[in-house]
């Protein structure tokens, strides 16, 4: 066998970048993936499954499925983005920024509202880092340096599986010599989740009381007076916390949304990045957001760049306005303020409440997706693509903004298009619909 080495992970955001495929002789198919996690593996071995879909389908009255081609699909697509007063263009977190990028450009043309997953997982992070800013580090500066290590409401063992192996706990880095036991583990979750379970400490908070402790850290930062118990937790544990925190060479704090999308919402992160900041007082501290799928950065970098908005992007009046809360998808969903959905690199159907998925359902809906997802079968269209990380390489954004570039390892099955290509050709049908060629 061929063995291809250096292989980014598509999967998660922490973008695992030493990954090995093992090929056929003839280079055509993948017969083993090393280094992976289970889900960063899968995703490599799915793209061999042999009932894959790998043309369009269209959707009929009688609710079956019909094969059209990849032109046909096109004209659709631009169609509908076209005929529309408000679309919808939603998802773009499992894609390149290259993909990313020609959306934007299609979205701007027909005038619509663009959002991506963030919406639904770290908005209110990114919500509080433009309010406050952020202190933080990259995942190599943590390896090498980090001993003090707090994951406060995430669950990196399940979520992230290979980020405490080659980042957080384990790794043996340039001033943490012995690996985890260089390090002391904190975990602050009302769950005893399966990192709970590996933590030196778990502070098992009552929930939604984040905000509490949060502050009861900073507290005890300044050796001012607490009550008996803060969220639950006694005050001599917290003061105990706060004095390990500050006596290490490098504190991290890694968080998820227990805390993103708990009560409190974007001031929980506000007053984290604020313990971050008093930390540095004392020694080095960084703040760093789990973030899920393996690109939902770069989309939020892209849309940086292009906009100055990272999601909630509304383009309907020519130029950008971000209003979370207004033009947010669900927001937009539940109003009946949009008229048509395109989905590209995400599934809202698995995600969203059931109320916005049944109105995706009732609008004239596209879904571009390498698999059969519950979006693809509440949508009018499915457009098959390319996977991007396995069949064409692609820029993507690790979880602690840096950019890395993803490899191709095999070709795709014969005639099918990538994301990019794909949304090249409804750029230039838009185009040509609203005469702008
Ligand atoms: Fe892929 Fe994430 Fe697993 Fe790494 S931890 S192999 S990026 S799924």
């Amino acid at each position: 066998a061929k063995i291809v080495t250096d292989v980014v992970c598509p999967f998660c955001g922490t973008l695992c970048d030493d990954l090995e495929v093992a090929l056929s002789d003839d280079g055509e198919e993948i017969l083993e993936v090393y280094n992976a996690c289970t889900i960063g593996a899968t995703k490599f071995l799915h793209s061999q499954a042999k009932d894959r879909v790998t043309r369009p389908q269209m959707k009929q009255e009688d609710g079956s499925w019909k094969e059209v081609t990849y032109d046909e699909a096109v004209e659709y697509t631009a169609n509908l983005l076209v005929d529309a007063k408000k679309p919808l263009m939603y998802g773009w977190s499992s894609t390149s920024c290259t993909a990313q990028g020609t959306g934007s450009e299609i979205g701007e043309i027909v005038g619509a509202c663009m959002d991506n997953t963030a919406t639904v997982c770290h908005g209110s992070t990114l919500i509080a880092v433009q309010d406050v800013g952020v202190p933080s580090a990259t995942l190599g500066e943590i390896a090498n340096r980090a001993d003090r290590v707090v994951f406060w409401g995430c669950n990196p063992a399940h979520a992230h599986p290979r980020h405490m192996s080659r980042y957080s706990i384990f790794p043996r880095g340039f001033f943490t010599g012995k690996g985890s036991k260089s390090r002391k583990m904190f975990v602050v979750d009302p769950r005893n989740t399966d990192t709970a379970k590996m933590a030196d400490v778990h502070l098992q908070l009552e929930q939604g009381h984040d905000y509490e402790l949060l502050s009861a850290i900073r507290v005890a930062l300044r050796g001012e007076a607490l009550p008996d118990f803060v969220a639950g937790i006694p005050k001599e544990q917290i003061y105990e916390t706060a004095e390990t925190l500050r006596s290490g060479r490098f504190t991290v704090i890694f968080f998820g949304m227990g805390v993103t999308h708990s009560l409190g919402k974007n001031h929980n992160i506000d007053i984290a990045i604020a313990v971050t900041r008093d930390l540095n007082d004392y020694t080095k501290a960084a703040i760093v957001p789990m973030r899920g799928h393996y690109n939902v950065t770069g989309s939020g970098q892209v849309w940086g760049w292009q906009f100055g908005f990272p999601f909630c992007l509304d383009l309907t009046r020519g130029f950008a306005r971000y209003n979370p809360g207004d033009s947010s998808s669900n927001d937009l969903l539940i109003r009946d303020e949009v008229d048509a959905v395109f989905v590209l690199g995400s599934d809202p159907g698995a995600h969203f409440p059931v109320g916005s998925v049944k109105k995706i359902a009732q609008l004239p809906s596209v879904c571009i997706d390498p698999h059969i997802t519950p979006t693809s079968a509440v949508s009018k269209l499915h457009v098959p693509v390319a996977f991007v990380g396995v069949e064409v390489g692609g820029c993507a954004y690790r979880m602690d903004n840096v950019p890395i570039e993803t490899r191709k390892v095999v070709e795709p099955p014969e005639g099918m298009l990538t994301d990019e290509e794909f949304l090249q050709k409804v750029l230039t049908r838009v185009r040509e619909l609203k005469g702008a060629a």
